[in-house]
């Protein structure tokens, strides 16, 4: 069946989403929903609009083989962009210009080339006229690109996500994609003791001991055995500021820090490491983390049935890998227990770059990974 993935026809099926603008802030999708499930409708699926409370639209499509009890296969993709600064780039984000074999434009990566690909894998399943042994359901979803939680999540708490296995075709350039790493982003605030500032040895200065703190944190290790896939867990000092005026001892100074956590890894573990390494190193300093965001990591522990299926249909060489950033995958793996595997089309270089672009080659590579692993499925 991989001969009948159509180039031309996924090439513009990507160029045709992309040129929709769907920028996330502030949440777009309604642009896009009716075409997509338009679409999905023309190859045989039967579909709906959810709306999560919010009121943001996602996509649900399913395809049924025609055998009771058959498992379920899904996609799981969104349908939301980052936001774009039109002047940095050399096209317009939103024409779906396509040239020298590639789409170009905000989320050609990022990852409506991936839903185009995933459309394409069904679409060549049936003009081989092969018959399935799985039902097929896309969830083409909102806001991922802000956290999930009027999307996937939005689904996930109304008990609408019923599967066998899923795939996240978010752009791994074709590998298949097994875990990742999740982030834990927190403010720490740093108290002194304002002063004259013709006299700095006399109080105590909140800028001098973030300093340090920022010493303490910024590339420190937290453990000392690696995930074989994901490494061991990093941390970046993001953002700063200080201080009161030019003439005096700060009082106080606060940082960002972007804490990239393992699978098992809790908010209150994270928080926990790195007060434990704060206090170690300058036991001295006034400081208090202010958490402001987590989400975690998540994996399909190896080795597995479906992640062997993945590697088998991405072809000769490939091998799992470890994503360093986190993607819907993990509220299937982590809350439903759903195999995941995240593989697609493009470069995460790509994803939320200026000229974002995605290769002809690459989304008719994952159309066929995509064709084989839906006529397998089940089987
Ligand atoms: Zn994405």
């Amino acid at each position: 069946m991989t001969g009948h993935v159509s180039a031309g026809r996924v090439t513009a099926l990507t160029a045709e989403l992309v040129r929709v603008d769907t920028q996330n802030p502030p949440g777009r999708e309604a642009a896009i929903v009716s075409s997509v499930a338009a679409v999905l409708e023309s190859s045989g699926c039967e579909t709906r609009i959810f709306e999560s409370p919010s009121g943001r639209p996602s996509v649900l499509a399913r395809y049924s083989c025609g055998r009771p009890g058959a498992p379920t296969l899904l996609f799981n993709g969104h349908l939301d962009v980052v936001p774009v600064a039109a002047a940095d780039w050399s096209v317009p984000p939103f024409g779906g210009i396509v040239r020298d074999g590639r789409v170009i434009g905000r989320g050609a990566a990022d990852m409506k080339g991936g839903i185009a690909a995933a459309i394409e894998g069904l679409r060549a399943c049936q003009d081989a006229g092969l018959p399935l042994a799985a039902d097929v359901e896309f969830h083409l979803v909102a806001d991922e690109e802000t956290g999930g939680a009027h999307g996937t999540e939005a689904l996930l708490d109304a008990g609408l996500i019923h599967a066998d296995a899923c795939i996240v075709p978010e752009p791994t350039e074709l590998r298949v994609a097994v875990a990742e790493r999740g982030s834990y982003q927190a403010r720490i605030e740093v108290t002194g003791e304002s002063g004259h500032g013709g006299e700095p040895g006399r109080s105590r200065s909140a800028i001098a001991d973030a300093a340090r703190l920022v010493g303490a944190l910024h590339l420190a290790t937290f453990h000392d055995e690696a995930h074989p896939l994901l490494g061991r867990p990093s941390c970046n000092v993001s953002m700063i500021q200080g201080g009161l005026a030019t003439n005096v001892v700060a009082p106080h100074c606060e940082f960002v820090i972007d804490r990239r956590t393992l699978p098992g890894e809790t908010a209150g573990d994270v928080l926990g490491s790195v007060v434990r390494k704060a206090r170690e190193t300058c036991p001295d300093v006034d400081f208090t983390v202010h958490p402001a965001f987590f989400c975690e990591a998540s994996e399909l522990p190896l080795p597995h049935p479906f992640a062997d299926l993945l590697l088998d249909a991405a072809g000769a060489g490939s091998t799992p890998v470890g994503l360093s950033l986190g993607t819907d995958a993990r509220f299937l793996r982590n809350r439903l227990g759903i195999p995941t595997v995240v593989y697609g089309p493009g470069s995460m270089r790509q994803a939320h770059a200026v000229d974002e672009w995605v290769s002809v080659t690459d989304l008719t590579a994952a159309a066929r990974t995509f064709a084989k692993v839906i006529a397998s499925f089940g089987q």
